[in-house]
């Protein structure tokens, strides 16, 4: 899944690419990505893009409409690309029709939606595997959206200071993986960077937020700024189709069960769960000790 440092990404490089050009279709492949009718998807079509951002994890398309009529409203396209969905870019769009379908092949990628713009260039929102859970709004004003208006604060607004991050560890007691992933508390962290910030702040991702010191606070809030600043810095200049490659080489345990540890060489764990796993490394973050995975124990017993 697309986190923060990979939608900052697409953000900038759809930006260079597509500012100022006009929206000449915008045909939905799947009906189910659609969550939105007011405003319709027409809406889009004839609009300018004034420019793209992110919210946490969602890409805004933002639009104006010369000599718009008084009161009409620029219509925005939000877009949650969710954990097998991506955006392919199109120098020349395909000419081919998109046909509206619901949901999609079992496995296979499938187009939620294609945008094309006046100058033949365009995109696909593509989603692959078997949940299709891509979602497009099209709304009047992003806070509409409200899993966009719900949203904790951006980790790299400077505004995110440590005593924010103190406040938010002390709320409620929790394993900090959680907290780290919860879009209300922290905007733009998944599972991915989650698990490369507690290796840098040498952290058990199951160590509870009320157990915090200052020090503690002050060595997470360090590696939550380190990490993504580092990855939107690998992310930028990178054109749409090598972004989710570049995520994946950046990652020091991320998705790297069995491999060495970049700090210490000792290999990396896993502990699963029904729909994730996560890494870690049980010398720099559990004093050495495995954290128990409660798959392999069930499998033992
Ligand atoms: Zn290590």
């Amino acid at each position: 899944m697309p986190e923060l440092p990979e939608v900052e990404g697409l953000v900038r490089f759809l930006g260079e690419r597509s500012r100022g050009r006009t929206i000449t279709g915008a045909d939905v492949g799947n009906i189910a990505a659609l969550k939105t009718f007011d405003p319709p998807l027409t809406a889009l079509v004839g609009a300018t893009v004034r420019g793209w951002s992110r919210h946490g994890k969602w890409l805004d398309l933002a639009t104006f409409t010369f000599d718009a009529p008084e009161n009409s409203v620029d219509p925005h396209l939000l877009v949650h690309l969710s954990r097998g969905g991506w955006l392919r870019w199109y120098d020349r769009v395909p000419t081919t029709t998109v046909r509206p379908r619901l949901g999609g092949s079992a496995r296979g990628a499938v187009i939620a939606l294609r945008v094309r713009f006046d100058d033949g260039s365009g995109f696909d929102l593509t989603e692959a595997g078997t949940q299709k859970r891509l979602a497009v709004h099209v709304v009047r004003d992003p806070a509409d959206v409200p899993q966009v208006a719900s949203l904790g604060p951006e980790p790299l607004d400077p505004a995110f200071t440590a005593d924010v991050l103190a406040g938010l560890l002390a709320t409620k007691n929790q394993q900090v993986k959680g907290l780290l992933r919860d879009q209300g508390a922290i905007a733009g962290i998944g599972n991915a960077y989650s698990d490369e910030i507690l290796h840098v702040a040498r952290f058990s991702p199951f160590k509870l937020t009320k157990s915090f010191t200052p020090d503690d606070v002050a060595a997470l809030h360090r590696a939550i700024t380190q990490t993504l600043t580092g990855a939107v810095a690998a992310s930028s200049g990178k054109p749409a189709q090598e972004l989710k490659d570049a995520k994946r080489a950046g990652m020091r345990v991320h998705g790297r069960t069995g491999q060495a540890c970049p700090e210490c060489g000792d290999v990396v764990r896993e502990v699963s769960f029904a729909d994730r796993s996560l890494q870690y490394c049980a010398t720099c973050q559990t004093g050495g000790q495995p954290l128990a995975d409660r798959r392999l124990s069930r499998l033992l017993k």
